[in-house]
């Protein structure tokens, strides 16, 4: 039934047995700069690469202060922690998002409360956010409170599912509006831009993931973005287990963590950010060929950047009619050697969080019925680009 589909994706990626979803790239000067690390003996937590990944993320980005992090995980955790999130505080984010985004907020004991998607990007949708807190927001003491629970609303989290951006803008504005504190989930985001201002820099902290999936890589490791400098120097010091700098003394003035990056994958950091422009080049180039082959398949359609917005289409995605085509599809494919998957479990659906609150959930449960993630794997390859 999808043959046509299948043969397509493996003629797009030159590749007849098997098309892995999205794997990563090293075309540059990862070796180099790895083995500077080991020449050096500087691979742990210290090191001339973890200051540079910084510097070089933060120009890339525009943001004011880049702070690195051993995981997108643990840079979500500190991101809400350095926005005050308190145990027992309330939370707005998607249910249609993977499961870090609520791992950070329970970490924090707070509650997630799940509020509805947009059907032009599949994130947070400001209209379910601004009629949620309508319904059951007030101010009191300028915070705002969930009537329902009494619990505080201290922060949002929207996230830009597959790179697409949300409608941060509007969200920014309702946040301002409620004295909410906006985060972003820009794991899955970088490069991508929102009327031309990168993702993750529209609230008080954003954060991304280098994860080995994600469009460039760490090993693993994330990233905390900050417009107020202030804050990204206090987002250092309880990175970095909160020490007072002394050059031998070991005194600590608050509760710190170790989520530092060791300079080895920061290094790895610095040689795939050098190629960033060129992998998201790339990908948009597959994904514009996907959109010319699905503009001819009558029941799938290819998921396309919001307007306003400049995607780096980390994942692909293609809507199929309804639930039993979309597992149709699934089992096909990767039954002949195209990975395929669908969207994450939602998280209201999960034991930890299935006892949340949530919305409607009208096009989040829409798009879980429908949403296929297809290859997306940079092409580019050492032949094509003459290092
Ligand atoms: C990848 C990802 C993260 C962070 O994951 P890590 O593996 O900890 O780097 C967070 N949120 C979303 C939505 C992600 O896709």
């Amino acid at each position: 039934m999808y043959q046509n589909v299948i043969n397509f994706i493996k003629g797009l990626y030159e590749n007849p047995e098997f098309v892995p979803l999205s794997v990563p790239k090293f075309i540059g000067n990862e070796k180099k700069y790895l083995e500077e690390c080991i020449d050096s003996t500087f691979v742990s937590s210290v090191g001339p690469f973890v200051d540079r990944f910084e510097a070089d993320m933060a120009a890339y980005t525009g943001a004011r202060r880049a702070v690195v992090c051993v995981s997108g995980t643990n840079a979500l955790h500190m991101a809400m922690l350095l926005c005050g999130v308190e145990r027992g505080d309330e939370v707005l984010t998607q249910a249609l998002t993977f499961i870090a985004t609520c791992n950070a907020i329970s970490y924090l004991g707070a509650h997630p409360v799940f509020i509805d998607v947009d059907k032009t990007t599949m994130g947070l949708s400001p209209d379910a956010v601004k009629s949620w807190l309508s319904r059951n927001g007030e101010i009191k003491d300028g915070h705002c409170y969930d009537k329902q629970t009494g619990r505080r609303v201290k922060a949002c989290v929207p996230m830009h599912t597959f790179g697409h951006p949300v409608r941060i803008e509007e969200l920014a504005e309702i946040c301002a509006e409620w004295h909410i504190e906006l985060v972003e989930d820009a794991a899955e985001s970088i490069g991508s831009k929102y009327k031309g201002r990168h993702t993750g820099l529209f609230g008080k902290v954003g954060a991304l993931s280098f994860n080995g999936n994600k469009t460039i890589t760490t090993g693993g490791g994330g990233m905390l973005l900050f417009m107020d400098e202030n804050l990204g120097a206090l987002a250092k010091h309880l990175t970095t287990q909160a020490k007072v700098p002394h050059r031998w003394e070991f005194k600590h003035d608050h509760i710190g963590y170790n989520y530092r990056m060791p300079n080895i994958n920061a290094a790895l950091g610095c040689a795939q950010l050098e190629h960033l422009d060129q992998y998201i080049a790339d990908k948009r180039k597959t994904a514009s060929e996907y959109a010319a082959f699905f503009k001819n398949e009558k029941d799938i359609s290819f998921f396309v950047e919001p307007e306003n917005c400049f995607s780096n289409y980390w994942l692909n995605a293609v809507i199929l009619p309804d639930h039993d085509r979309q597992l149709a599809f699934l089992q096909e494919t990767n039954d002949n050697g195209v990975m395929t998957r669908p969207i994450w479990e939602l998280m209201n659906r999960l034991p930890m969080f299935e006892h949340c609150q949530h919305d409607s959930l009208e096009n989040t449960i829409w798009f879980a019925d429908r949403v296929v993630n297809i290859p997306s794997s940079v092409r580019l390859n050492d032949e094509n680009y003459g290092h």
